[in-house]
């Protein structure tokens, strides 16, 4: 491809020829992110003890692609605050390997993603979780089902307890009755951007739960 084609097709696509990590143009056979960020990325692995986390009365076993650094954070901000939806993909990337290589997860027979307050995600234009589930779905061929509904927005939960921020969140969700069909007896896989304290995670649980789920399991991109 000539230079100016190059340049030409980068005005017209900007997204898909420049870097979602850097902003660099993107060199041949690269997708989304230059071979550099995708290193980045790679180096944000979790410890073989973080990968997975079981939260006891809720039953939920919560496991992350990345730890919540560097590029993968860089990806999922961009994702959250810059409407960079396309940063979901290596995201979403990294969590189908980690589906891949965790039998546990491997048992999910649909996906729901963590519904967002509507006035944030209509500010934002989606639900960043919504987004990830949909990039995780069309990778791993898992069907999606929107059975969770967020009546409640929580206040910013940065620098709370578990407890607090447990509180905070309990009734933030409800599932709608005639939805319900698409979790009832399954075993459920809750995706959301990242994984803090897990309350949300645990309230969403306990909604699939109480919704008919046979098993609620949880992947997040990334684990703060
Ligand atoms: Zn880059």
């Amino acid at each position: 491809m000539s230079k100016l084609t190059d340049g030409a097709l980068a005005m017209l696509f900007p997204q898909r020829l420049c870097c979602h990590g850097c902003g660099c143009m993107l060199a041949a056979g690269e997708e989304l992110l230059c071979a550099a960020c995708r290193e980045k990325l790679d180096r944000c692995t979790l410890k073989r003890k973080d990968e997975h986390r079981q939260f006891k009365p809720e039953q939920l076993l919560a496991a992350a692609a990345y730890a919540y650094d560097g590029m993968a954070a860089e990806l999922a901000r961009s994702l959250k605050y810059a409407s960079d939806k396309a940063a979901a993909i290596p995201l979403a990337e990294g969590m189908a390997r980690r589906f891949a290589l965790m039998p546990q997860l491997r048992a999910a027979e649909v996906c729901v993603a963590v519904p967002s307050f509507p006035r944030q995600a209509q500010r934002r234009g989606y639900s960043q979780a919504q987004v990830l589930c949909g990039a995780f779905a069309g990778i791993t061929g898992l069907p999606q089902a929107q059975a969770l509904r967020r009546i409640r927005f929580a206040t910013s939960q940065v620098g709370k307890s578990r407890d607090e921020r447990r509180k905070q969140i309990i009734g933030a969700f409800v599932f709608d009755e005639a939805r319900t069909g698409a979790v009832r007896d399954k075993c459920v896989l809750l995706i959301d951007d990242v994984l803090t304290t897990g309350a949300t995670a645990c309230e969403c649980a306990r909604m699939l739960y109480a919704a008919g789920a046979r098993r609620v399991l949880a992947l997040t991109a990334c684990r703060a």
